[in-house]
């Protein structure tokens, strides 16, 4: 959906390929791709990952763990290997998401306090990009689900029968 609305407006989108280096001049910055095959673009935007800041956080000797990855080792209630320390968010290997770091906080908080708690249930994360069109997903992917051998029903809602996208005039999509 985002590819065909990128289309639609000119865009060029280019999946899975890999841009090897870049040539600056004066004027213009030149990808090189994987192949060999050169670019010329005004601007480059990357849009890449995020570490863990855990370098020197841990003093030698705590049960804390930390993975080669530089994230702090966790298990399902966020109880890292030193009894009462528990680690959340960014610095754990799950989505890197805020709404992810407040649903841990709050699970090991409630720990904390004796309270009863559930773990997080990563696979009913929502994702947003916030392109535009915006996309965003939640759960299996329809491959995913039929992997799994469960059964899909799959329905389409274009926006243009959407009162506030008409309101808004953002009918792409669905
Ligand atoms: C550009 C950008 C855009 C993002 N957009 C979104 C978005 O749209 N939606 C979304 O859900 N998520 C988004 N995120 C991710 C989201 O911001 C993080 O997942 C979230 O902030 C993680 O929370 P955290 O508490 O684990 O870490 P942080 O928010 O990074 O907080 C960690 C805090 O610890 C402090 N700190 C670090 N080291 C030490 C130390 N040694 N001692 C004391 N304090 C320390 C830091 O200064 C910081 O204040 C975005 C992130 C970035 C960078």
């Amino acid at each position: 959906m985002i590819v065909r609305s990128f289309t639609k407006r000119g865009i060029t989108v280019r999946n899975r390929c890999h841009g090897h280096r870049t040539e600056p001049d004066a004027d213009h910055t030149a990808v090189v791709f994987e192949d060999g095959e050169k670019l010329e673009v005004e601007t480059i935007l990357m849009s890449v990952g995020r570490r863990p800041l855990s370098d020197g956080l841990v003093a030698e000797g705590t049960g804390v763990e930390i993975d080669e990855r530089g994230y702090v080792r966790v298990d399902e209630w966020m109880r890292t290997g030193e009894a009462g320390v528990f680690a959340v968010g960014d610095l754990v290997a799950t989505p890197q998401l805020a709404h992810v770091g407040f649903a841990e906080a709050i699970l090991a908080v409630k720990q904390i306090l004796g309270e009863r708690a559930f773990p997080v249930d990563y696979g009913k994360v929502p994702w947003a990009i916030y392109c535009h069109p915006r996309g965003c997903f939640r759960g299996m992917t329809e491959q995913g689900a039929a992997d799994a051998g469960i059964e899909t029903v799959t329905k389409r809602d274009p926006f243009g029968g959407n009162s506030r996208a008409r309101i808004l005039g953002e009918t792409d999509g669905s």
